[in-house]
């Protein structure tokens, strides 16, 4: 399949592009959607409790509703992101049990503000063997998503985010994805979000001639079609497979700018939202807020435009 075959999407269709906001301040709509609207994000991704705690904060149904409905009318897709301690292959019961409650309750919360899933780091297995802590997985998961069943057709789904592949981890590569899913009986509610900066380091070579098309090739084989509903767009400060986690802005970092084309002249990724997860240079003395997302988002547009009037057949890489 060609773009030439088809009806031509509009940019914004094929890929809304936009960014992990920070909510802290005047909440959801007040702080995360200005902040959208600053940088020119298309679609948002927001923390719904402390990304390195357990808590689980109930939220403001004032706060949930004027999120939900300014993201309805912007036509803006929103996605949850879950906390970094969850971890189903943990050899704790206490760890596994605040695992699901933290996890249920960002779905939840991803139900209550609209947004479309919630993304989970896939863990690790300390439990013992690769296959105990799948089973761990499938007893603790398989629940929440039959909880999310009885939400009805507006139900979020569950966003399975492969890690950088530190330690024991569970999924790094794609095909560690199979079984995963395997355990959790390729559940429909359930689907993939691919981090280009996590997929770089477990060994998936994006910058060479091609990269981006064997990994989202391997991505397919392992889950089928249609798995992939988001992506967390990042360069790497890091050389591939160096299995360490360090985000960097878009073009800056050992990726480059080149294979973000690609990736959005490929099949597998239409009508798939893209969200930034780089450094905001909050730290620099001359940071202006918001001007390093800005470029990273602007950047992407103008691949975006590109891979959109190049066949999706031609090897992009092949010319530069
Ligand atoms: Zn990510």
């Amino acid at each position: 399949m060609t773009t030439s075959t088809t009806t031509p999407l509009l940019p914004r269709q094929r890929n809304p592009i936009g960014a992990h906001v920070p909510v802290a301040g005047r909440g959801l709509a007040g702080t995360g959607l200005a902040y959208a609207t600053k940088v020119g994000a298309e679609t948002v991704q927001v923390f719904v409790a402390n990304p390195r705690g357990w808590a689980t904060p109930a939220g403001s149904p004032a706060h949930d509703e004027a999120f939900r409905a300014a993201c309805a009318e912007q036509g803006i897709p929103s996605f949850v992101h879950a906390p970094y301690l969850i971890n189903f292959g943990s050899d704790s019961p206490a760890t596994r049990e605040r695992s699901a409650e933290s996890l249920r309750h960002s779905l939840h919360r991803a139900h209550a503000i609209g947004a479309r899933g919630a993304v989970v780091h896939t863990g690790a297995a300390l439990c013992g063997s690769r296959a105990d802590a799948l089973a761990q997985v499938r007893a603790d998961v398989l629940p929440l998503l039959d909880e999310l069943d009885a939400l009805g057709p507006d139900a979020p789904r569950l966003l399975l985010e492969p890690t950088a592949g530190q330690g024991s981890s569970l999924c790094s590569r794609m095909e560690d994805l199979a079984a995963y899913a395997d355990a959790l009986d390729h559940h429909p509610l359930l689907g993939v979000c691919l981090d280009t900066c996590h997929a770089f380091a477990a060994g998936h070579d994006l910058a060479a001639p091609g990269g981006v098309t064997a990994m989202l090739d391997a991505l397919t084989e392992a889950v089928g079609p249609d798995r992939l509903h988001l992506i967390h767009a990042n360069d790497s400060k890091d050389v591939a497979g160096a299995r360490k986690d360090r985000h960097e802005n878009i073009g800056a970092g050992h990726i480059g700018a080149d294979p973000f084309r690609e990736l959005l002249a490929h099949p597998a990724t239409a009508g798939v939202p893209l969200v930034i997860e780089t450094p905001d240079g909050r730290h620099l003395p001359d940071r202006i807020e918001g001007a390093r997302h800005t470029a990273d988002i602007t950047l992407l547009k103008h691949l975006r435009t590109e891979a959109l009037t190049r066949p999706t057949d031609t090897p992009l890489n092949a010319a530069t």
